[in-house]
C-alpha cells in the first residue's frame, strides 16, 4: 500500500476560499494505483469519496465525512504531431496554468484564453472551464476516467462529455468518475480568439497589432490580475454565480426597465445576462458581513476575509439569490461545487 492516509486533516490549505473544515480521511494520489487503492479503501470501509484538485471551485460547508483524495498526479506527453496539429495528454493533477504556459512555450496554441485559471487539468472538464470566449470543449480531444462503480477505465469522447456552459456530464454524475488524464488538440497554426471585449483592447493599448498566442495569454493574465482577487491573499472561488440564460422576451422587458443591463444574445435565441451587473445593480458590490463578503471590484466573486465559514458564505449567496430573484425575476445558479 503506497497511499498515505491521514485522519482529521484540515482542508483550509486545500480550498481557495480558505474555509477551515476537516476531512475524516485525507490522501494524495500520485498515480493510478493510488486512485485504485483509495477506491478499494472506501469500498471496504463503506466511506464516501471526495476527489479534489486545487480546491478552487469548492464551497465546503461542514466537516467532510469521507476520504478526500487530492489528485497530485503529474505528467504531460505528446501523443500526436503532424507538423501543424498536436494532441497533448496531461495527468489530472497537473496545475492548469503552468500546463497552459508549457503548451505555449512549445508553440502550440489553443489554451491561451484559458490562462491563469486556478486548479488542475483533471477538474477542467468538470465545468468545461471557460474564459474570454473559449471553453475547453473547443480544444478537447478526449479523457480517461476510472469508473467508481465498475473499477474499469473508460475513454470519453467530446460528445460523451456533454459539455455545456460551465457544465458537463461529470458535474451531474455525483462523483462516479475519477478523471485521470485529459487530451487536448492544439495547433502550431494560431487561430486566435480576440473577439471578447477587453482582450483586443488590451493588446491595442500595448501597441501589439499582430499578436501571438503568447501575447494573448499575457494580455489576459494582466487583465485578470487587475480584476480578480488572488486566492492566496483573499479567499474566493472565482465567479460564484453562473451568468443566467433567459428568454429573449424577458431580457427585452428587463432592458426597458434597466437600460444599462449587460446582455449577450445566444445562438439558441436565449439571452445571457451578466450576473455581475445584476448583483452590482442590487447594491451588493463591496458588501461585507463579518468575514463573508462580495468583492469590491468584481461583484460575481464572494470572498472570505479570513474566518468566514462555508455556512456563512452559503447564507450570503442565498441572500443574494433571493434578492436578485425578487428584483429581476432572475434565478442565479451557484457555480462552485457545494459539500
Ligand atoms: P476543485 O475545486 O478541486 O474541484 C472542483 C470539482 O471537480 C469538485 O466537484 C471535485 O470533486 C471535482 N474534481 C476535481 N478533480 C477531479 C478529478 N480528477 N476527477 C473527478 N472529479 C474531480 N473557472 C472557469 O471556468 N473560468 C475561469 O475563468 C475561472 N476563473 C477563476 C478565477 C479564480 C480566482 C478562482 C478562484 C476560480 C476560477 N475558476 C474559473 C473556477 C476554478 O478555477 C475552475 O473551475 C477549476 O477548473 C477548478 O479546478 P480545481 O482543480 O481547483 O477543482
Ligand atoms: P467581464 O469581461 O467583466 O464580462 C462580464 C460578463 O459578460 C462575463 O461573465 C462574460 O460572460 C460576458 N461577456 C463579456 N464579453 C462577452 C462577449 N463578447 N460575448 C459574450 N459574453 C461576454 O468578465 P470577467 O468577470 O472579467 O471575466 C472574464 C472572463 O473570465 C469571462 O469569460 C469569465 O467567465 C471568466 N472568469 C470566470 C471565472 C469563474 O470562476 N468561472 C472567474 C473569473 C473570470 P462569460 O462568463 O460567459 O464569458
Amino acid at each position: 500500500m503506497t497511499l498515505q492516509l491521514q485522519a482529521g486533516v484540515s482542508l483550509k490549505p486545500y480550498n481557495s476560499f480558505g474555509v477551515d473544515v476537516r476531512a475524516q480521511w485525507f490522501a494524495e494520489a500520485h498515480d493510478d494505483d493510488d486512485v485504485r487503492e483509495a477506491l478499494a479503501y472506501v469500498a471496504e470501509h463503506r466511506l464516501p469519496l471526495l476527489v479534489i484538485g486545487g480546491g478552487s471551485n469548492l464551497l465546503l460547508t461542514a466537516d467532510i465525512q469521507a476520504l478526500v483524495l487530492r489528485m497530485a498526479t503529474r505528467g504531460i506527453r505528446l501523443l500526436h504531431d503532424d507538423g501543424v496539429n498536436v494532441v497533448i495528454e496531461a495527468e489530472a493533477g497537473e496545475p492548469w496554468h503552468p500546463f497552459v504556459l508549457s503548451t505555449l512555450a512549445q508553440g502550440w496554441s489553443g489554451l491561451e484564453n484559458l490562462s491563469l485559471i486556478p486548479g488542475t487539468v483533471g477538474a477542467a472538464p468538470m465545468q468545461n472551464i471557460g474564459a474570454y470566449g473559449v471553453e475547453i470543449k473547443d480544444v478537447f480531444a478526449g479523457l480517461t476516467a476510472l469508473d467508481r462503480e465498475t473499477g474499469e477505465l473508460r475513454e470519453f469522447s467530446l460528445q460523451e462529455c456533454q459539455f455545456g456552459y460551465r457544465d458537463s456530464l461529470f458535474k451531474h454524475a455525483a462523483g462516479r468518475w475519477v478523471i485521470l488524464r485529459v487530451r487536448f488538440a492544439l495547433s502550431r497554426a494560431e487561430h486566435l480568439h480576440l473577439g471578447y471585449g477587453p482582450v483586443a483592447q488590451r493588446l491595442a493599448e500595448q501597441g501589439i497589432s499582430q499578436p501571438t498566442a503568447g501575447d494573448v495569454s499575457r494580455a489576459i493574465c494582466s487583465i485578470r490580475n487587475e480584476k480578480l482577487p488572488d486566492p492566496a491573499v483573499l479567499g474566493n472561488a472565482g465567479s460564484f454565480f453562473k451568468n443566467p440564460l433567459v428568454p429573449a422576451a424577458q431580457a427585452a422587458e428587463l432592458k426597458q426597465v434597466h437600460p444599462g443591463l449587460v446582455s449577450y444574445p445566444q445562438p439558441d435565441g436565449q439571452v445571457k445576462l451578466a450576473a455581475g451587473w445584476l448583483i452590482e445593480a442590487a447594491g451588493w458590490k463591496g458588501f461585507r458581513e463579518e468575514d463573508a463578503g462580495v468583492h469590491r471590484l468584481q461583484s460575481l466573486v464572494l470572498v472570505n476575509y479570513g474566518t468566514a465559514s462555508g455556512q456563512q458564505l452559503l447564507a450570503l449567496a442565498r441572500r443574494i439569490q433571493a434578492d436578485i430573484l425578487q428584483r429581476f425575476s432572475v434565478a442565479l445558479e451557484m457555480e462552485p461545487n457545494l459539500y
